[in-house]
């Protein structure tokens, strides 16, 4: 099998594919300290693409409780248990990754499998948001910060657009391909024929099996609105104005005024979710900073300390990004702070949004009756 580098590992790991990086990559930021769990997001997507017959349980967009909600329930604890455990250590990932680890000798399956996974069943898709607004931990103790002693969070997740896909890897019939030009992973439905071998090795369970047309169904990243520069619907409808979505490049071709280059590479407050499963996801999130931190460690890897660090106490240049989210449909492709101030600008340099640190007061006169009854005697 190729070798491949995995950056978020800090390794190289086998994978069936040659190494082969768009220009630059879909990719996008949620904030999970800002989400209020309100589900606009989920219901913009599912207005959008998924509101036909047999795709009644399909929600692209997802936002679960952690830690006990899941869709499909339990996701993650169950690849988690059949990867078994890993380390990190040396700023490296010691463990197997979906395409390393055995996979178990399963006498039903006639040709070998190429990814560790499994296919969840019909009773975990049941419940889109079990165990909503359910937290864990001491009911007796305060909640302060660092961590809170009784605690949940929001996750909010959509297909990470992999650039090691999980579902591609495994599609037998190569229907499953990686836009070259900008990493949006797609399934070509003409070649599909629902062998759901993807929805058994995407480890974040987002490759969906559409039964009455018998083929793979999955998010594209809204990517006809991409390719008019404008961001997906789950970014623009999001009530919280946690998510900013854009183009990521690798860390050595990174770009300090590109805003997820800045959030990932540069300030690293963002961090992939699970990034041991392999697949090198490109969906980044800035961890709340009220949970557990060993809890966290385990979704997003060694650098979570740092991040919450750095959110907690931003720099002036981070402080203006956070203030760009959810503020504009378009793609911020680059940034500028200076003087109390966040500026962003659209793919051919034009500013798009300007926003002041401090938003600006007017104060209303005072209440004046004999105006007011004036005003209501006006002809
Ligand atoms: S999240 Fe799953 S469906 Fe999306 S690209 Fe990665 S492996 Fe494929
Ligand atoms: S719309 Fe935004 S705030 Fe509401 S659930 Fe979705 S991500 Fe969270």
């Amino acid at each position: 099998m190729p070798k491949v580098f995995n950056w978020q590992l800090n390794r190289e790991m086998e994978y069936p594919y040659e190494e082969s990086r768009p220009d630059k990559q879909f990719a996008a930021v949620f904030n999970i300290n800002r989400c209020i769990g309100c589900q606009t997001c989920s219901m913009a997507d599912k207005n959008t693409w998924t509101f036909s017959k047999g795709q009644e349980y399909m929600w692209w967009n997802n936002v679960e409780t952690k830690p006990y909600g899941g869709y499909p329930q339990h996701w993650d604890v169950k690849l988690l248990q059949m990867l078994g455990p890993g380390q990190w250590g040396n700023g490296s990932y010691h463990g197997k990754t979906i395409f390393e680890a055995p996979i178990p000798d399963d006498e039903a399956v006639l040709q070998p499998e190429r990814v560790l996974g499994y296919l969840p069943t019909d009773e975990e898709y049941r419940f889109p948001n079990i165990y909503e607004d359910t937290p864990t931990g001491d009911w007796t103790k305060t909640t302060e910060l660092p961590e809170h002693k009784l605690w949940m969070f929001y996750l909010q997740r959509i297909c990470n657009h992999c650039t090691y896909p999980g579902c591609l890897a495994a599609c037998p019939r190569k229907a499953i391909y990686k836009r070259e030009e900008d990493g949006v992973v797609l399934v070509d439905q003409k070649r599909c024929r629902g062998y759901r071998k993807c929805v058994q090795a995407c480890p974040y369970k987002k490759a969906m099996y559409r039964a009455n047309s018998k083929v793979t169904e999955k998010c594209v990243a809204c990517y006809p609105r991409l390719e008019k520069g404008v961001a997906p619907r789950c970014v623009v409808a999001c009530v919280g104005k946690i998510r900013l979505q854009g183009w990521l490049h690798t860390q050595e071709k990174a770009e300090p005024d590109n805003p997820m280059d800045y959030l990932v590479h540069v300030a690293k407050v963002a961090l992939p979710l699970y990034p041991q499963f392999g697949t090198e996801p490109n969906v980044y999130y800035i961890p709340p900073r009220w949970a557990p931190r060993p809890f966290l460690r385990q979704l997003f890897g060694p650098g979570v300390d740092e991040a919450i660090k750095k959110y907690t106490d931003p720099d002036e240049t981070l402080f203006g990004l956070l203030r760009l989210f959810g503020t504009t449909e378009s793609i911020i492709r680059r940034f500028l702070v200076e003087k109390q101030e966040a500026t962003g600008y659209n793919e051919d340099g034009d500013e798009i949004i300007k926003m002041p640190f401090d938003e600006p007061m007017y104060i209303r006169p005072a209440y004046d009756p004999q105006f007011q009854i004036e005003r209501f005697n006006e002809p």
